[in-house]
């Protein structure tokens, strides 16, 4: 160490606390970095590497200039690393031997609050966890609205995983005890694509109680256990670390029970398109997408995290519906009310970077205005005839203390920086004013001398100016020179076709306006800091503003919503029916082009009705129909209505589901052991009162194995679980369970024949299908004729050989009649050899659709050969 230059040395030293961060050590007017920083920066950012003599060697160096730094910092968190921002923290000139430098701040992925760093509509979560394999403590925090959220879970199963992965972190901090935890630890780092730190924490109990109870208010009331208490004790501590400043506007903190909530797994979420499609994975498509209409930012992030967990509490429910309605019912107040919450700027952000000390003037005039918009809406809310909504205007605080205090302070349009004045009102300040006018009144002065020495010495074109090199001067043009009396004026700078002046009166008057504007720039500032101080001391008041208008604005959203596609209100109750009448699926009937969208009735209880069974064929809508029937649960449980003629919904604690070929390429898992996990865990998990799913269960394997398995997963929903299910399959032969299964109900997606070419109605009607129309859907998608004609050829064939065989033997042909004696003997007696068998076999589970016609075509003859 002691080879290298001071400044090096002083690099290492600081670097070793930071060895997870590239390190930006401050240099002038550059940010340089240094060895493998240097290194790993330049291709990262890709800028030119150079090296530095360090004494003992030439190391390695980039850098980048300091007023653009952030475009480089963004680039780098965004890849998912942490930057340390290192700076000088003396003056330059005053150091003796190397400038003192500072960490001053770490910035992370899950701690940033610059504003073009942040999506105005997404939370940006950073989450800590911390416990064993029973219990789990989760601390969620935004960093840049405020808002922390802790619970305890279940450590077994997935628990902690969905309700990790339903904050979509961007970084997640695990406490190091947790590596003692294998599976657990293995599945966050496998499966939760964030940046994963992990923690040593050394406080004692007492020191992390005194510091949680600093920080927030109510710690003692809601953070009761002791995971609780650590799990907040080890985020608290990271963002003092890493932000090295006061977090005064991290005060509110919520304790939730995920079982106070409808659970939906990340899988569910997934396939029922809940805040992002399942092709691309964008927003739009998804329901979030659809149901967005909010007027601001906090809205719409609230929205999401309703989404995210709907009610089960029935009277907080009716309490959203009521708002809605009323909103429905009267077309001024939805207006009207929009109209303001237009004007209302992103209250929660812009508190953040007030206390942040991130804001600058303009914030605190976007804030004024926003609060300026709060009166009237509240008067507005307050004189509706909806309890909730009066409840909401009352509550409101339009902080008029605030709006006063930056109305006197800061002008109309203050610049962006806070540093070059021009922020502050005339009369907020005595001293202030007191500069300016010396700055004006030189200024008038400077306008008379100019004059006055006109007139001393008769030249007309005499002129007063100003540069930054030389400060005042009085010019005269060489023409005029002779004009001059002889010592007048002391000489400053030639120019050529003039001359330029002082004197000693001018240079006096010069000192002191420039001495006011340096000292009004500064004082500016200060002032500027103590506003934005004060106001940060109210950044609770704020905070608490911001979650009625991100409530209000929400119910506003579902309202027009509601409106817009004429949605009802459901009628909730804890009985176990659900009766939808003419149901659609939101997102598939807004974005029909015409209104081609089919309702559809769905009748489930736990009486008659708990399994439908829906067949048809591939493309009739069954999918579609079961992702209904889940949302319009959904979209009920949030304090939505539905689009439905007419909704009873009885309360879903969980839905499950097993929808679509999601393959699971990260974590190595194959379709068929996707489909199969998935499943399992709906078997698991659901109680009574949950809604599952299943989508062609069984798909992904051979068809007697797949056949199997769904036969007996129905029976098992059926005998043991009572769950309603809504269960779509390809096998025909199941319908046959109605017979058998008291609860199970056949419904097939409705298809007619038209000139030998299926026509799908997307229509549910009662009963099986009675036959799979793969082989014109095939023809629809374009298969060749002739591989079409000897498809049906053999499939003609076989229908034949299978009637045969169910006549020479009644009775046996049921393939539901298997025992695993008589398996064989079915298979015999309907009088297929080997060959055919395999044949039979190949064609049906031959994924038509995602096939090639030359593979299709291939297989065909390959058939051909065989038989
Ligand atoms: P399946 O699950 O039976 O293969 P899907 O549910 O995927 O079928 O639906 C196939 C297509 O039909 C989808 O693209 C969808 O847009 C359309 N569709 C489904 N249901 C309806 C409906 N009720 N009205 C109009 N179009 C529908």
């Amino acid at each position: 160490m002691a080879q290298y230059t001071p400044m090096i040395q002083q690099y290492l030293s600081i670097k070793a606390q930071y060895p997870d961060a590239f390190l930006f050590f401050r240099l002038g007017d550059f940010y340089e970095m240094f060895f493998s920083d240097a290194e790993k920066a330049s291709e990262e950012l890709e800028i030119t590497l150079t090296s530095r003599d360090g004494g003992k060697e030439r190391v390695p160096m980039c850098g980048v200039p300091y007023h653009s730094a952030h475009t480089y910092v963004e680039k780098l968190i965004e890849k998912g690393y942490k930057v340390a921002i290192c700076e000088q923290v003396e003056n330059p000139a005053a150091a003796k031997g190397v400038v003192k430098r500072e960490v001053v701040r770490v910035i992370t992925p899950g701690t940033i609050m610059e504003e073009n760093m942040l999506v105005d509509q997404e939370n940006n979560f950073l989450v800590t966890i911390t416990g064993s394999g029973s219990t789990v403590a989760l601390a969620a925090v935004d960093l840049s609205t405020g808002e922390c959220h802790v619970t305890e879970l279940d450590g077994s199963g997935n628990f902690v995983l969905d309700e990790i992965a339903s904050y979509q972190p961007k970084e997640v901090v695990l406490d190091e005890l947790l590596t003692q935890e294998k599976n657990l630890i293995h599945k966050v780092q496998t499966r939760i694509k964030a940046l994963q730190t992990l923690f040593t924490y050394s406080r004692s109990d007492t020191e992390t109680e005194q510091e949680l109870a600093s920080q927030f208010p109510d710690f003692a009331q809601v953070c009761t256990t002791p995971l609780l208490k650590r799990v907040l004790g080890i985020l608290v501590t990271y963002l003092q670390q890493t932000q090295k400043r006061s977090l005064s506007h991290l005060q509110r903190l919520r304790r939730y029970d995920a079982r106070q909530y409808m659970m939906l797994d990340d899988a569910a979420k997934r396939n029922l398109e809940l805040t992002v499609t399942l092709g691309e994975g964008k927003k739009r498509g998804s329901l979030l997408w659809l149901l967005d209409r909010t007027a601001t930012a906090m809205g719409s992030r609230l929205l999401k995290r309703w989404l995210d967990k709907p009610l089960l509490n029935m009277e907080k429910i009716y309490e959203r519906q009521e708002v809605v309605e009323a909103f429905i019912a009267d077309f001024l107040l939805l207006d009207d009310v929009k109209d303001y919450l237009k004007q209302v700027y992103d209250l929660e952000r812009l508190a953040a970077r007030i206390s942040f000390g991130s804001a600058n003037a303009r914030d605190l005039n976007a804030l004024k205005r926003s609060l300026q918009v709060i009166p009237r809406l509240k008067e507005k809310l307050i004189l509706t005839s909806c309890p909730r909504l009066q409840q909401l205007g009352e509550e409101m605080d339009a902080c008029p203390d605030i709006t006063e205090l930056i109305e006197q302070a800061i002008v109309d349009e203050p610049p962006v920086s806070v540093k070059e004045g021009g922020m502050i009102r005339e009369g907020y300040d005595q001293k202030l004013d007191e500069y300016h006018s010396i700055q004006k009144d030189g200024k008038t002065w400077i306008t008379q001398l100019e004059q006055r020495e006109r007139a001393a010495t008769g030249i007309k074109s005499l002129k007063v100016g100003y540069n930054r090199v030389f400060g005042y001067y009085i010019e005269i043009t060489k023409s005029n020179l002779r004009l001059l009396p002889e010592g007048r004026y002391q000489r400053k700078q030639t120019l050529a076709n003039a001359e330029r002046f002082v004197t000693a009166e001018l240079k006096e008057r010069e000192q002191l306006i420039l001495t006011a504007a340096e000292k009004s720039v500064d004082l500016e500032y200060e002032l500027f800091t103590q506003v934005r101080e004060q106001v940060s001391n109210q950044v609770n008041r704020i905070q608490s503003l911001a979650e009625r208008v991100a409530e209000l604005d929400v119910l506003h959203a579902f309202a027009i919503i509601a409106r817009q596609y004429q949605y009802v209100r459901p009628a909730l109750h804890s009985g176990d029916r659900i009766f939808i009448e003419a149901g659609r699926h939101p997102v598939v009937e807004a974005v029909s082009d015409d209104e081609t969208f089919i309702a559809n009735d769905a009748e489930l209880d736990a009486t008659k009705r708990q399994i439908l069974l829906i067949t048809g064929p591939n493309m009739a809508g069954k999918s579609t129909y079961m992702r209904q029937v889940a949302l319009i649960t959904i979209l009920s449980q949030i304090g939505s209505f539905v689009p439905a003629r007419q909704a009873e919904v009885a309360i879903v604690d969980r839905i499950f589901t097993r929808i679509g070929a999601a393959d699971d390429l990260i974590g190595g898992r194959s379709t068929f052991m996707v489909e199969m996990a998935e499943t399992c865990h709906a078997l698991k998990e659901a109680t009574p009162r949950s809604l599952i799913l299943l989508d062609e269960v069984g798909r992904g394997t051979s068809t007697y194995d797949g056949m199997a398995l769904a036969h007996a997963i129905v029976e098992y929903i059926h005998d043991h679980i009572g769950c309603k299910t809504l269960f779509s399959t390809h096998y025909h032969e199941l319908t046959e369970l109605e017979d058998k299964l008291d609860r199970l109900v056949n419904i097939h997606a409705h298809c007619i024949e038209r000139n030998g070419k299926v026509v799908f109605l997307h229509r549910m009607m009662p009963g099986g299908a009675d036959r799979s129309y793969g082989i014109h859907v095939a023809e629809l998608a374009g298969l060749p004729q002739p591989v079409i004609e000897r498809a049906k050829e053999l499939l003609s064939e076989l229908e034949g050989r299978l009637q045969q065989a169910a006549s020479a033997s009644p009775g046996q042909l049921s393939l539901f009649d298997w025992g695993p004696p008589q398996e064989k003997v079915v298979v015999k007696e309907v009088g297929l050899s080997e060959e055919e068998k395999q044949a039979l076999e190949a064609i049906r589970s031959w994924d038509l659709l995602n096939k090639t016609p030359f593979e299709s075509i291939q297989l065909l003859f390959e058939l051909q050969q065989k038989l």
